[in-house]
């Protein structure tokens, strides 16, 4: 075979071009593959979506503030409050006795573990630009369906703050311990992921709101236990913060 020594391909020069070449080549396919270090892509906003931390953009935060945790404000938002009366039963029933009876419970739990905590009405002033740990909006479902039991909880849809998936999280993991009300996941509107206030608060907040219970086949819980309903509420929040703190550390 010498005659291959003629030819530009066969020479050891032009070998170790091509060698070179697709050393270059790989070298380029491992910065693009994922994985690697392209710009992370956006996670589809399923149920189970992860966002992991560190695709997060650093910013600011009232957690990582440089005061510290010292700085932890949680609002409350009791839903239909200084607006309308929410849903209503045939017997007259209101949406807004119930959102307000359990929102205020949940004001004092956290106010008498220490925390900052704002009850806020429904179209409350200061939701423009609210700066706070988290913004949790109580809700409760409509008073139509008897066979229609549980509870849900839902953060603003297409969000990239990951918080709001902990606070959801958080929320719904305690609320359904407490309560032993299952998760009704197939009513989550478009009023719950597009709620006014997730919009109106500061970007850095995180927000969510829940749906209590039924008013008609939860009625007997959701207006003889609203402490139960706002133990769960309580520690849910609670689970958020402790949550937010590790990962500030
Ligand atoms: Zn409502």
């Amino acid at each position: 075979m010498t005659g291959m020594r003629n030819k530009p391909w066969a020479s050891p020069l032009y070998v170790l071009y091509l060698a070179g070449a697709m050393a270059a080549m790989f070298a380029v396919y491992l910065w693009l593959a994922p994985g690697g270090h392209t710009a992370p892509q956006a996670q589809t906003e399923g149920e189970l979506a992860i966002i992991p931390p560190k695709a997060m953009p650093v910013a600011p935060s009232v957690l990582r503030s440089s005061q510290g945790f010292g700085r932890i404000r949680v609002g409350i938002i009791a839903g239909h409050a200084g607006f309308d009366s929410g849903a209503v039963c045939d017997d007259g029933l209101t949406e807004v006795s119930v959102n307000t009876s359990i929102a205020g419970l949940v004001v004092n739990r956290l106010q008498r573990e220490g925390i900052a905590t704002d009850l806020l009405k429904e179209f409350d002033p200061r939701l423009e630009g609210y700066v706070a740990t988290a913004l949790v909006s109580i809700h409760a479902d409509s008073c139509i369906y008897p066979e229609a039991t549980g509870f849900k909880v839902a953060s603003l849809e297409g969000s990239t703050n990951a918080a709001n998936r902990s606070l959801v999280d958080c929320l719904t993991r305690h609320y359904a311990e407490r309560t032993g009300l299952p998760f009704h996941e197939h009513s989550i509107t478009y009023d719950m992921t597009q709620y006014h206030a997730f919009n109106e608060i500061a970007p850095l907040t995180a927000g969510a709101i829940i749906e209590v219970g039924f008013m008609l086949a939860d009625r007997v819980f959701l207006t003889t236990q609203p402490e139960l309903a706002a133990d769960g509420i309580t520690e849910g929040i609670q689970c958020f913060i402790r949550e937010q703190r590790l990962q500030a550390q």
